[in-house]
């Protein structure tokens, strides 16, 4: 054990982690980054294939965003937007609305994810009291969402295991049916008329609570966190028609799947969506450091103009709102999404996540390897005709992320499906790489389940 890991294990408590396991194991020390590579302090060397929990876009150490931190380090580190303004942040800000689909005017910043759709669910319920409207109080969600940690956040989200310690702290919300086909047990026979059944349910449930409803708050086209569920095409501009039609706000969280993760530069620009409200986080600084930015449009924004004696402000804000460094970081990573045309150069990408996620369906324990864009989940069965999982005691996606490592590669699971998001700026070679490496690793697992001899493969495709 090297010095740091015994730091880290007589002092940290690590985010998501039984730390009983945690202290029992040998754990890796991450030294530096290059590109889509990160090394220990042993000197090994690793594929990066969750962009450091999904933040990272353009690679580590990116010289364009170096740069622009040091030179707004030689300014300043952090000046407060409470009473002044800072140059980054109102040029991101002017970027966010440009990049973002039109009619998402203002940019409220925060620190993270969580804070992003903190603040989303706040001016929500606000708004509509300042828009005469003070019953619209109440959150619709979809099944199986998450959208953070902080107590706001974890009340509109519904991961049960995440979520079932803290169930009496939460507000209630009303939950419609997650949009997954392949895990709906709502027995449609096509993904065509999932689609329908759960733009009726919706609706059904507007028609009757509407008046009451402030928002409904979607993750869109994949549920990153509840483990890459994937929606039917069509489902988020039905749900946008609909709650456009009933009068209540839609809040569209794209901390994880914004900034090209899906192929374009963000989720609601594949479906013409423009949401009343937009959350941003993770991929904004290009995974530098903590932003984030929920995006509203000029009808909610102008709810809250009045004279201080009306008290309309909102009434909430971080110590490092709109933080100096972090918007240069976001500046530059704008700049290179612009300069190497990065959304247009990834269709060859995707191409080599289809080809192999084609033959991982094949193998025997792959019950579904489903993708969009950049963004891929292999969920993992033991019985893949009927759909039965394996024993969870089994930890039989985490045993392969963590075999993976000694073929070179960082990957992280969630539950029994295995995440892959690679950043952007992977090369069509690396991404082979990386999931060459995840198919050897997933083939040794499986052959030591069947308790067959462990053999290596170097052909991804050998079975
Ligand atoms: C990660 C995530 C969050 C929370 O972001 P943090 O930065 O971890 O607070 C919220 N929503 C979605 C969809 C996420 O993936």
């Amino acid at each position: 054990m090297n010095k740091w890991e015994e730091l880290d294990k007589k002092y940290i408590w690590h985010p998501f982690t039984q730390m009983k396991g945690w202290l029992e194991n040998p754990q890796l020390v991450i030294d530096r980054g290059d590109g889509v590579r990160l090394y220990d302090t042993e000197g090994n060397e690793y594929l990066d294939a969750i962009s450091s929990l999904w933040v990272n876009i353009h690679g580590h150490r990116r010289k364009e965003i170096n740069d622009a931190i040091i030179a707004e380090l030689d300014k300043v580190e952090h000046s407060t937007l409470l009473g002044l303004i800072n140059e980054p942040s109102a040029e991101l800000a002017e970027k966010l609305v440009e990049v973002t689909p039109a009619g998402l005017d203002k940019v409220f910043y925060s620190d993270d994810g969580s804070t992003a759709v903190e603040a989303a669910i706040k001016i929500a319920f606000q708004y509509w009291n300042y828009a005469g409207h003070p019953e619209k109080k109440d959150f619709i969600n979809l099944g199986d969402s998450y959208h953070g940690d902080t107590v706001g956040a974890v009340s509109v989200g519904n991961v049960e295991v995440f979520h079932k310690a803290y169930k009496p702290l939460l507000f209630n919300t009303h939950r419609v049916s997650c949009p997954s086909f392949f895990h709906s047990k709502l027995g449609a026979r096509s993904e065509q008329e999932f689609l329908q059944m759960l733009l009726q349910e919706l609706e059904d449930y507007l028609k009757e609570h509407a008046q009451h409803t402030a928002a409904m708050i979607i993750e869109p086209l994949c549920q990153c966190a509840a483990g890459m569920l994937m929606q039917p095409k069509g489902y988020i501009r039905g749900v946008r028609e609909l709650t456009k039609k009933y009068n209540v706000l839609l809040i569209v969280d794209e901390v994880a799947v914004g900034f090209g993760r899906t192929g374009r530069m963000f989720a609601c620009n594949q479906e013409d969506v423009l949401p009343d409200m937009m959350c941003l986080s993770k991929g904004i600084s290009a995974g530098y450091l903590p932003l984030g930015a929920t995006l509203v449009t000029a009808e909610i924004f102008n709810a809250f103009l009045g004279e201080p004696t009306e008290y309309k402000t909102f009434f909430h804000g971080h110590s490092y709102t709109g933080n100096n460094l972090a918007c240069a970081a976001g500046l530059a990573s704008l700049k290179i999404f612009k300069d190497d045309d990065v959304i247009a150069g990834l269709p060859p990408k995707i191409e080599v996540i289809r080809q192999h996620f084609a033959h991982m369906q094949a193998a025997e324990f792959v019950g579904d390897a489903r993708q969009c864009g950049m963004l891929g989940g292999i969920e993992l069965m033991q019985d893949k005709g009927q759909k039965r999982p394996f024993d969870p005691a089994l930890q039989m996606a985490a045993g392969i992320c963590l075999n993976a490592r000694k073929y070179g590669l960082i990957i992280r699971n969630i539950g029994d499906v295995i995440v892959f998001m690679p950043p952007l700026a992977s090369t069509a070679g690396e991404i082979d790489e990386m999931l060459t490496r995840l198919t050897k690793s997933m083939e040794e697992i499986f052959a030591q389940f069947r308790g067959q001899n462990v053999k290596t493969f170097s052909d991804p495709c050998a079975f």
